[in-house]
């Protein structure tokens, strides 16, 4: 799937575990927020399927049911 960068809205590089966005000379990372409370998400991946976990809902979440958007990675 892919994405784009939220700055230039050009797709970015997908390199492993973040993507590349060489306009913004930056990495992001997907971050999924839960539909039903609004708290970040964890991401597990199994069996090359990823799945989102709400630790405040304590439970995992469809990704019919979450968003999604593209944050900067702080390498600093
Ligand atoms: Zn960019
Ligand atoms: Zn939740």
């Amino acid at each position: 799937m892919e994405k784009l960068c939220p700055v230039h809205a050009t797709p970015l590089e997908s390199g492993g575990r973040f993507w590349h966005c060489q306009a913004c000379a930056a990495d992001y990372r997907l971050l999924g927020r839960c539909g039903s409370c609004g708290a970040e998400l964890e991401r597990i991946a199994a069996c090359g399927a990823s799945n989102w976990f709400c630790n405040q809902c304590n439970e995992l979440k469809s990704k019919s049911s979450i968003t999604t958007e593209m944050v900067k990675v702080d390498l600093g």
